[in-house]
């Protein structure tokens, strides 16, 4: 009875969580892009190497490039200037590049990672801001330039969900599998965010040894991309980690209400007033300001 009681409530705090999300997520798509200086900045800061905050309120002191390729990989829409990230997550890139080198699939297209600074983004996204954040292309380019005519200027490569988003569509198979799998067993990485269809598909797919499955957390679009965070890197007292995600599987109750009315067709409100952004940490200002 009391673990019955506890699963229920811990549903419903859940699915109150993802209301609120969806809400801000509404009414941020109707937000017009606003300006922000730390889209203004070129480089990194020239202090040491530390994330400052959270993923959707900080900023990145000393960070490095994705350098355009390197094995198993290349970084698409440069032009962005998205590209810097701790290097905790250049190094996970790096290593999930090799193993997708390994498998002979095609390149491993990256997206987004964080502005030289980190910071808010004037578009696209909330989080990516503290330089842990990146996003990874679901499709795979036969070489660089290929993904960079496929990539630049252009709408998002196909979705792997069917249009009812119910279930994975055709495009959909083992090398998308193999490649959120070793994401999500990398030691360094703390979630990542894929559509409910994708983490539904790699329910059904995954054997015995399912405890990376916990790191894959069902979310809003994501279809063609999936999104990966890293934990707060080993020292960096100022970096704010996220509630961890819940011990099990993430295949049960859970994951069924992904594909009900309420979450498949959510009544869309009004849209609200612009919420005031948070205050920055007075040591982002600083990062901000460095040479
Ligand atoms: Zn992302």
């Amino acid at each position: 009875m009391m673990s019955t009681t506890t699963a229920r409530s811990r549903r419903f705090l859940a699915r109150s969580i993802h209301l609120a999300a969806l809400a801000s997520l509404l009414s941020a798509s109707a937000m017009p892009v606003s300006a922000t200086p730390w889209s203004k900045v070129q480089h990194p800061s020239s202090t040491m190497t530390e994330v400052i905050g959270g993923v959707s309120n900080g900023c990145i002191g000393g960070a490095r490039a994705l350098p355009a390729f390197g094995p198993g990989y290349v970084s698409v829409r440069r032009y962005r200037n998205r590209y810097y990230g701790h290097p905790d997550l250049l190094g996970f890139i790096g290593d999930v590049g090799r193993a997708q080198q390994g498998r002979g699939s095609g390149l491993m297209m990256v997206g987004d990672l964080s502005q030289p600074r980190g910071g808010r983004m004037s578009s696209s996204h909330r989080s990516h801001q503290n330089g842990l954040d990146v996003d990874i292309w679901l499709t795979f380019a036969s070489s660089q330039s290929e993904a960079n005519r496929s990539m630049d200027h252009r709408s998002d490569p196909r979705s792997m969900v069917e249009p009812s988003r119910r279930r994975v569509g055709s495009h959909w198979g083992p090398d998308q599998q193999a490649l959120i799998e070793t994401a999500a067993r990398h030691p360094r990485v703390d979630r990542i965010f894929a559509n409910a269809a994708i983490k539904q598909a790699l329910c059904q797919s995954a054997g015995q040894d399912r405890g990376w499955l916990r790191k894959v957390r069902p979310w809003w679009g994501h279809d063609a991309h999936i999104h990966v965070r890293l934990s707060c890197p080993p020292g960096n007292t100022q970096c704010i980690q996220q509630a961890p995600v819940p011990a099990e599987d993430g295949c049960g109750s859970d994951l069924a209400w992904w594909f009900s009315d309420e979450a498949l067709n959510p009544r869309k409100k009004a849209p609200s007033k612009r919420p005031a952004e948070p205050e920055i940490p007075a040591a982002c200002r600083a990062v901000l300001r460095a040479p």
